[in-house]
């Protein structure tokens, strides 16, 4: 038995027939880039996450989103902004590129999501924003310190990438990854939860007039065309990408609950394999609603050891993320070192992602478990 780490084809199946009769209609249309494909996804994306109308602006990726985000927000050189270490690299790379500070603050190392409290202790007079990651499909619980940001001007810019859908139950109200900041950042690379046949991103606001912006920023800062208001970048969203999206956000919930019950399967499996003390399951924030973006477990030791067995008897498991942003030699001129972020690093040596995705199945699941705790008790 061979399981990939993730199979698209299994849920592509089932929407194929209305993705090729989308296709069919953009390429008689000959209509490729924004457009009504875009407006009505667009439309869309806003009922489903309940902003108002016009908060949701599709642009050519999740890392484009991050950019313009930032770049609406008005953050420039010498800026400082509060992230995560543990994240992927596009987080910290889009505030580098605007020149601005990325300061770290270290994980929870339950939630693997930014540590909020040692957040705010970076807080300096240079920050402007703090860009939480709701990472692996778990919304990060930032309304709690939202308020206080707000108070301080700093603005709160999401990572909203692999949590589309991710919600949250906080003092008896739903909140929904991505809407509570200023900004919100939406990834639809095709292995993302929703995710196109191409690279694809959001940005969602409450602000009209950042919305305003931020559409302007995606053509080049230009209100009126040819007429440039101030510098933006080439970041559209295309026809194709938004006509399949809208498609698949019809199958997201089912598709994320679906995950959900593969997870919970994960963790039954261990238990019953007699794996608890070898390896820790991923655990939910109360009140989270957990999309499993990524199915991430702790391994206590021989983890590379683990995943080379499991990759070598055909069961696919990767590491994300094996080295911390803050010791990438990119980074070097951030002046970090190790120890700087413990928990960050010491979940780079235990972390493991399995398999998890619409399609797989419970038998698939049982051998790579069965397989796993073969490893441990030989
Ligand atoms: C995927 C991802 C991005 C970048 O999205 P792209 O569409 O690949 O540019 C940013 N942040 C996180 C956390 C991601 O997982």
């Amino acid at each position: 038995m061979t399981v990939p780490i993730l199979d698209l084809s299994r849920s592509f199946r089932e929407i194929k027939p209305e993705v090729f009769s989308a296709l069919e209609r953009i390429f008689d249309a000959q209509s490729f880039i924004l457009g009504n494909e875009v407006k009505t996804f667009e439309a869309h994306c806003d009922s489903y996450l309940e902003t108002p109308e016009g908060s949701c602006v599709g642009c050519a990726s999740g890392t484009d989103a991050l950019l313009l985000a930032l770049m609406a927000c008005d953050i420039h050189e010498g800026d400082e902004v509060i992230t995560t270490p543990f994240t992927f690299f596009a987080t910290s790379g889009t505030i580098a590129r605007l020149g601005a500070k990325p300061v770290f603050a270290d994980v929870d190392p339950s939630t693997y999501n930014i540590d909020i409290e040692q957040a705010m202790s970076k807080i300096t007079p240079k920050t402007k924003a703090f860009l939480p990651v709701h990472l692996f499909g778990q919304m990060c619980p930032i309304e709690k310190v939202i308020p206080e940001l707000n108070e301080r001007g700093i603005m709160t810019i999401e990572d909203t990438a692999q949590a589309f859908g991710a919600t949250r139950i906080s003092d008896g109200k739903l909140l929904r990854a991505g809407t509570l900041g200023e900004v919100g950042c939406f990834s639809f690379f095709p292995t993302k939860n929703l995710g196109g046949c191409g690279d694809g991103g959001m940005v969602t606001t409450r602000n009209p007039e950042r919305a305003e912006r931020l559409r302007r920023l995606r053509v080049h800062g230009s209100g009126t065309t040819y007429y440039h208001d101030e510098i933006g970048i080439n970041s559209r969203l295309d026809a194709i990408q938004a006509a399949i999206l809208d498609i698949k956000l019809q199958h997201l919930e089912a598709w994320n609950e679906e995950r959900r019950k593969i997870a919970e399967y994960y963790k039954l499996l261990f238990k019953a394999n007699g794996l608890n003390e070898f390896i820790t399951p991923p655990s939910e924030l109360e009140g989270n609603y957990h999309i499993y973006h990524q199915y991430v477990v702790r391994v206590k030791s021989k983890r590379d050891e683990l995943m080379e067995y499991l990759n070598s008897e055909g069961f696919a498991v990767r590491v994300y993320y094996p080295l911390p942003l803050h010791l990438q030699p990119c980074f070097r001129y951030l002046g970090h070192k190790e120890g700087d972020f413990p928990v960050s690093e010491k979940l780079a040596h235990e972390v493991l992602a399995l398999p998890v995705f619409p399609g797989l199945k419970a038998e698939e699941q049982e051998a790579l478990v069965e397989k796993t705790a073969a490893f441990f008790k030989k």
